[in-house]
């Protein structure tokens, strides 16, 4: 079973296969985000699951890390817990151990 190239979503056969990023690519299909330059296991840089030449790759002075998809979920989440912990109408606030 060959799996689909995670950029035009065609089968990958074993000879054409880069497997990077948890991908399966095409070598034709391995390239830059950014400027589609074609990239190999040597010169590329993962970010996000994504391949970025060495000039696009997103730099640390980016701040690109505040509202992933996870970040939103993990809010979401804790914003509901504190709800619940403060909801109770009969006794009020109860305080959680
Ligand atoms: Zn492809
Ligand atoms: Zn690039």
């Amino acid at each position: 079973m060959n799996p689909p190239c995670a950029r035009c979503g065609k089968i990958v056969y074993p000879t054409e296969k880069v497997n990077c990023l948890d991908k399966n690519w095409h070598k034709g299909c391995f390239h830059c985000e950014v400027c589609k330059m074609t990239l190999n296991m040597k010169n590329y840089k993962g970010y996000d699951k994504k391949p970025f030449c060495n000039a696009h790759y997103p730099k640390q002075s980016f701040t690109i890390v505040t509202d992933t998809p996870e970040n939103l979920r993990l809010r979401q989440q804790s914003e509901l817990q504190s709800q619940s912990e403060f909801w109770c109408p009969s006794a009020g606030p109860i305080v959680k151990v």
